[in-house]
């Protein structure tokens, strides 16, 4: 299917060709391909001129002096111009005879193109339901966030909805997302502003290149006068074996029926990541327990901080360095450290200097999407940035106590330690989606399940 660039290629090879010249007779061989009435679509274009030659999408607008003409050449769609001694082939559906003698011949093996008349001067900005041109400065970053992120569906399919943008194919949307590193299937929300960007700045260049060139032709796609383009030697993934950037083999998928050519090193999968926090008490391992045994993997920060500190780990070779009074011959004070950092700021900025890269590197490795996470300072630490959503599950303070009574904490200890926290309020500003446990399981597991509807 000839995509943004073969139209403007046939379109420029068409006004070099006949700009100005003048429609003396039509033969309509195939009337399907025109829209309205054929008889209608003769009287009104003959005697007319081609003026100019306009683009939107992937349509052809020839406007003439009085009409415009717009073709949409869809898969096979070809336009040739010959002489008169040229037999006629019996995929020529649409003979425009021009005044200087030459014929414009429509022709198209599969008869899926359209032909139409619109008004003169119409404007050509929300010409069908076109979203913005690749080139326009309203294909911008701006837009295009506020596009994606509310949608779920896969980047490619939505690169292809000519609402979205008009113009990119199936071909340069694999080029573009290969040029961007990102995986077709990734849903849109996940891309994030980089990724948006490098997509508008791709978008453009391959655009640019492949006008350059002249258009790609694959398959039996010719430009006008058989003039064949060349830029399919530059494709780099699409209908390619092994990728040039690291060798590795092209696989090939369906992504809503279209034939999809990426490469899976280089082209990464955005996975999602989604913190759940809470005061202490207030449910949030309930939340990762139930997450766990519906089959989610949830990283537990304060687990991987206590293998971080085992014996000959990494977290214990570099706090020996820097709290060697922590101590006793080769045993970690845990309690006295933990007093230590409590009593001193500094001291614990140091630790969180040493730890929480060292968690967060942990995090980063693994591979399931999504990935949740327990993280019970979230805010604290200023970790919400780390996550794509964060999950804040809250509870009545009086319920907080009874249940910190009940794992044997006094009450004036519990108080003191909820109140060590940053305060609910502040939390409730900064979560993303908010559930609050102060009934029984059943509702509890009922929320997660309203909650992860929301996010996945
Ligand atoms: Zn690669």
């Amino acid at each position: 299917m000839p995509e943004l660039p073969e139209v403007q290629t046939v379109l420029g090879t068409l006004e070099r060709q006949i700009h100005m010249a003048r429609i003396k007779a039509i033969d309509i061989r195939y009337p399907k391909i025109i829209d309205c009435d054929p008889d209608l679509f003769i009287s009104t274009l003959v005697g007319q001129e081609f003026c100019e030659f306009k683009r939107r999408g992937k349509y052809l607008l020839f406007e003439m002096n009085d009409v415009t003409l717009v073709v949409h050449l869809r898969m096979e769609g070809k336009f040739f111009i010959t002489d008169d001694e040229r037999p006629l082939s019996r995929h020529d559906h649409v003979i425009f005879y021009l005044n200087d003698g030459r014929q414009l011949r429509y022709n198209d093996t599969r008869k899926f193109g359209r032909m139409e008349l619109i008004e003169k001067e119409k404007e050509y900005l929300d010409f069908k339901g076109l979203g913005p041109e690749p080139f326009d400065e309203r294909f911008n970053v701006k837009y295009c966030k506020k596009y994606l992120n509310k949608r779920k569906k896969m980047i490619k399919e939505v690169l292809l909805d000519q609402r979205f943008v008009a113009g990119i194919g199936n071909i340069y949307a694999d080029e573009i997302l290969f040029a961007i590193k990102v995986d077709p299937r990734t849903p849109c929300f996940r891309l994030t502003d980089r990724d948006i960007l490098n997509m508008i700045k791709e978008t453009r260049n391959i655009f640019h290149l492949a006008i350059r060139k002249g258009g790609t032709t694959i398959r039996s796609y010719t430009s006008s006068l058989g003039v064949t383009g060349r830029f399919q030697l530059s494709l780099r993934v699409h209908d390619q074996n092994r990728c040039p950037v690291c060798d590795s083999k092209i696989r090939k998928i369906k992504v809503d029926g279209r034939g999809t050519y990426f490469c899976e090193k280089c082209q990464k999968k955005k996975y999602l990541k989604i913190a759940v926090t809470g005061t202490i008490g207030s449910g949030k391992s309930e939340v990762c327990n139930y997450l766990r045994n519906k089959g989610y993997d949830v990283f537990d920060c304060d687990e991987e901080n206590r293998k971080l500190l085992e014996k000959g780990e990494e977290g214990y070779l570099k706090i020996r360095e820097v709290f060697p009074d922590c101590f006793e011959k080769e045993i970690l004070d845990k309690k006295k450290l933990a007093a230590k950092v409590f009593a001193d700021e500094n001291d614990k900025k140091k630790l969180e200097e040493i730890m929480h890269p060292l968690i967060l590197k942990r995090l980063n490795e693994r591979k399931d999407d999504p990935l949740f996470a327990e993280v019970p300072l979230l805010f604290e630490a200023g970790w919400d940035k780390y996550f794509d959503h964060n999950i804040l599950v809250v509870t009545d303070e009086k319920i907080l106590l009874k249940r910190l009574v009940a794992r044997g904490m006094n009450k004036k200890d519990g108080k003191r330690r909820l109140a060590s926290q940053m305060p609910v309020t502040e939390k409730i500003k900064r979560a993303d989606k908010i559930i609050y446990n102060n009934g029984s399981l059943e509702e509890l597991y009922h929320l997660i399940e309203e909650t992860l509807k929301e996010l996945l």
